[in-house]
């Protein structure tokens, strides 16, 4: 349903998880906010007002009101900041009630139009509100509000009918000590917890399904994400690169600037498709992988990387190759789609927007010179044995010596360092 276009004066911003930390919690807040503007940069400098531990986004110094494109924006936008559980743009107004009154009915008219429509003729309009009094001190209960609102509402719509269990319209009304607010919609955040507070990581992002999932879900627990794929020019094509590209920038949606690394792993995959034992093959790539990973982990002072693997998805993602693949790592490597259902992830990668461009089929490095029959347990040692055969410090320098940082928006390549 849309909601009407109110000339709403603040959004109330929601979080949840952020309101256990303690002292850590005005940082927190300072994140939320941060990502807030981040995402609304085009409305200009807004105004932050924090009440009661109560986080409201104001038109800039000037503006009384969020205008309509404003609100499309906010509408449009808000729903990518992590950290945040819900949001709703509001009518900030003094904890009186004629003011509360006023604000009321300034809004109620419009939303009763608009919830009306999608009901069917003869049926009733079901309307609860919620009314939160923080200030005790205030004359009316929560519940006296409610009835008092009610009273004034129902007998204005012959079809209005009061439900506090399902309504179709819910009207929220906070009242604080230093002022109430009154509002008719809420817009779902992801949760989870601000952009910037869980450090940074480096993702291994492949064009599939499940890498660009792992990211957001680090996202969301605060993490900035930076990226590194791996291809094998020209043996997987140009559009391999701009397909990672279109991912790295839907997930920047959710933090802004996360950077993309490519690195052609060639030189190490044609030494071990000559040298190796083909059943190795795959996990002595990854090996590589988090090696040249590794490295630049160290540039972009990630503290850990982070991977797609899913147990049991694929040979390389049993336990006994992901720890394989872990003992070539100085960094702890993330896996948080370890105990996933394949649906669960198409569902997160449908709603986040990268499952359109996941499913583009572009060849990858994986596929390329990939074995008949991967070995599902091989062991540090037995691989350390293949890895003797091979000059493994000189091929992560000559992957590194081909590594680029790519622009997201013209795929032009710039230095990794
Ligand atoms: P995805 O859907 O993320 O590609 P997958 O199920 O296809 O995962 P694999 O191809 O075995 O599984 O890859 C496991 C993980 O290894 C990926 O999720 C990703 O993090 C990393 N990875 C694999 N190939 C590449 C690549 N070419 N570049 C960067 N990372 C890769
Ligand atoms: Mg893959």
């Amino acid at each position: 349903m849309k909601y009407p276009d109110l000339p709403y004066n603040a959004v109330l911003c929601r979080y949840n998880e952020i309101a256990t930390k303690g002292h850590n919690r005005r940082q927190f807040e300072n994140r939320l906010v941060g990502g807030v503007q981040r995402v609304l940069r085009a409305l200009g400098k807004l105004r932050v007002a924090r009440e009661a531990g109560r986080i409201y986004i104001q038109p800039p110094e000037g503006v009384d009101t969020f205008s309509v494109a404003d609100l499309a924006e906010i509408r449009r936008r808000l729903p990518v900041v992590t950290g945040l559980a819900s949001a709703s743009p509001g009518f900030l107004v003094a904890p009186e009630l004629t003011a509360m009154e006023q604000a009321v009915d300034a809004g109620f008219e419009a939303v009763y139009q608009a919830v009306a429509a999608t009901v069917p003729e003869g049926e009733p309009v079901t309307y609860r509100m919620r009314a939160n009094r923080a200030d005790k001190a205030f004359p009316l209960s929560g519940t006296k509000l409610e009835i008092h609102f009610a009273e004034r509402l129902v007998p204005r719509h012959d079809r209005l009918a009061v439900n506090l269990k399902q309504a179709a319209l819910t009207v929220e009304l906070d009242v604080r000590h230093v002022r109430a607010f009154v509002c008719f919609e809420r817009i779902s955040g992801p949760g989870g917890l601000p952009e910037g507070t869980g450090g940074r990581v480096l993702a291994l992002l492949s064009g599939g399904i499940d890498s660009p999932v792992a990211c957001y879900q680090m996202m969301r627990r605060g993490c900035r994400v930076d990226y590194v794929t791996f291809h094998s020019s020209p043996y997987t094509p140009p559009a391999l690169i701009a397909k990672v590209a279109k991912l790295a920038e839907i997930l920047n949606d959710f933090q802004g600037g996360g950077r993309l690394f490519a690195v052609n792993l060639l030189p190490a995959q044609k030494q071990i498709r000559d040298i190796c034992r083909s059943r190795f093959r795959t996990v002595l790539y990854r090996r590589f992988m988090v090696r040249v990973a590794n490295r630049i982990a160290e540039e972009t002072r990630a503290k850990a990387l982070l991977t797609g693997d899913n147990l049991g998805q694929v040979a390389s993602q049993t336990l006994a190759n992901m720890s394989v693949i872990d003992a070539a790592s100085d960094r702890m490597i993330l896996r948080p789609l370890v105990a996933a259902d394949k649906q669960d992830t198409v569902a997160v990668a449908e709603r986040i927007g990268t499952m359109a461009v996941s499913c583009e089929s572009v060849p990858d490095s994986c596929t390329v010179f990939a074995p008949d029959d991967p070995c599902t347990s091989s062991t540090v040692r037995r691989l350390e044995a293949e890895e003797a055969q091979l000059d493994v410090p000189a091929l992560v320098e000559a992957c590194l010596e081909q590594a680029v940082r790519i622009d997201l928006a013209t795929l032009d390549e710039y230095p990794w360092r």
